[in-house]
């Protein structure tokens, strides 16, 4: 329904409402179609005031409504209205209403409002990350760094991942500031980045720079370039990073996920203790491989061809150079069907080894189990990012050397169709292998330079690829 575009009386809102097909749900339909067409906030204040006249009430879903529209608007005084009825009416208010007027008020000049109110449902429940960041926007536009840091770091120890968005926020508002404890601060966020294998994007990797250069009598300078294929940078010459483990550290790694993720309580959850002790006597056996492969993941590579082709593909392409494969399959590839075909699979496993595991089974154990006992040569393919596994691991210290490793390890394929060259598609080979790099993909310091890898698109976080482009900060 189309709502009216000036305020109406209540006369008005009656016929109205007899005429619209189902009177009883005619306000909240009414109200969600004024957000939906930004009215004005007169017109629905006309149909509240009409509301509270003939039921002497206003439900807490219409109120929501409303508030959503003047918050929408910015609204202010409006906004304070609401929560001063909501206040006196509830006593306490749901998180998406506290979400809404945290998000009008930090908008205004009435921001301190929204810190308040932060305050208020901390009393109740865990803020939700929305709310901390809106919190920690209007502090720093109001160049209140200490506050936006003091926010940010309880929302950390609230385990509220932060988004890029609020990081970018904090290198944005800034510039130009001076100070140790800021500095010390924003080298926090770039830790962080770190520590947690995240890539900023192209915008956020122009905030960090302009940061850098904007720090008074610090003679930082920001160029964006390629690493080279030995992991020298182009710029100023720096080594990057080693992407592999000293032999301590990764005999570390290997017990700690043989314990914690393979033998850990949430092991067999997804697959019988038979099965697994099936599986590690058949790679016992066979050991070591160079590559362990997931093959119902890089079955699914590319959609115009078959499971089994896709799959008869990656192992081709990998068989070169005698390397010593293992395919981790499932039993309902070995059913002659259109997409697992017989003579395809009979070739495959004269080039890999095989183990078919239950239909059910949960790849990612036997993928790590297969990949740690081969040894430090040993790489894996997938496309995923084994992020459930990371959670399992209990100190942050090992999940480093997990995502090094990881990094170091992976192999990731592209199709290439995703390509330019799609016309001459017959022609090229069907995936592209993505060599797992020599060096570390990660954020890095050296004192006086720093190295940041980044995206060029906002992308998923669980995307597979690596960034191959950086920025490079040095220290004149
Ligand atoms: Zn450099």
């Amino acid at each position: 329904i189309q709502p009216p575009e000036k305020p109406l009386q209540s006369e008005e809102w009656n016929s109205l409402r007899e005429s619209f097909s189902s009177p009883e749900i005619f306000e909240e339909v009414m109200l969600n179609s004024m957000v939906k067409c930004n009215s004005p906030v007169d017109v629905a204040k006309s149909l509240l005031t009409h509301v509270a006249k003939s039921h002497g009430d206003i439900a807490y879903s219409l109120l929501i409504k409303y508030l959503a529209l003047c918050v929408q608007q910015g609204k202010t005084s409006e906004i304070l209205d609401v929560y001063d009825i909501m206040k006196i009416r509830f006593k306490i208010l749901e998180s998406g209403a506290y979400n809404l007027l945290i998000r009008g008020l930090s908008n205004s000049d009435q921001w301190r409002m929204a810190l308040t109110l932060l305050e208020e449902i901390k009393k109740i429940m865990i803020p939700s990350r929305t709310s901390y960041e809106l919190c920690i926007k209007a502090a720093s536009r109001h160049q209140e760094m200490n506050l936006a840091f003091e926010l940010y770091h309880e929302m950390l120890d609230k385990n509220l991942a932060p988004t890029l968005d609020v990081m970018q926020a904090f290198f944005d508002f800034s510039r130009g500031m001076k100070g140790a404890e800021l500095q010390k601060e924003l080298f926090g966020i770039l830790f962080y980045l770190r520590d947690n294998q995240i890539y900023p994007h192209k915008t956020f990797m122009q905030s960090i720079k302009l940061w850098f250069e904007s720090i008074p009598g610090e003679n930082w300078r920001g160029h964006q370039t390629n690493i080279k294929d030995s992991g020298k940078c182009p710029v100023c010459n720096h080594q990057l990073e080693d992407s592999s483990l000293t032999e301590e550290e990764y005999n570390n790694l290997r017990e700690r996920i043989i314990r914690d993720v393979i033998h850990g309580t949430d092991t067999f959850r997804k697959t019988s203790p038979q099965e697994f002790e099936a599986f590690q006597t058949f790679v016992e056996n066979r050991l070591p491989f160079d590559i362990v492969i997931d093959g119902l993941n890089v079955s699914h590579m590319q959609l115009r061809q078959t499971q089994c082709e896709n799959l008869f593909n990656a192992v081709n392409c990998l068989a070169k150079g005698n390397a010593r494969l293992l395919v981790l399959g499932r039993k309902h590839m070995l059913t002659n069907s259109s997409n697992w075909r017989k003579d395809l699979m009979k070739e495959m496993q004269d080039k890999a080894d095989f183990f078919f595991a239950e239909n059910i089974s949960e790849d990612d154990t036997f993928l790590l189990y297969a990949t740690l006992r081969s040894g430090k040569h040993c790489k894996f393919v997938t496309r995923d990012f084994l992020r459930d596994h990371k959670a399992c691991l209990s100190d942050s210290g090992t999940r480093h050397l997990f995502r090094k490793w990881q990094r170091g390890h992976q192999i990731a394929f592209y199709s290439s169709a995703e390509g330019k060259h799609i016309n001459f598609l017959m022609f090229l080979p069907l995936f592209i292998q993505q060599p797992a790099l020599r060096y570390d993909c990660v954020v890095q310091t050296t004192g006086d330079t720093w190295h940041i890898p980044y995206k060029n698109i906002f992308e998923e976080k669980y995307s597979y690829q690596i960034p191959r482009k950086w920025l490079c900060i040095q220290q004149k």
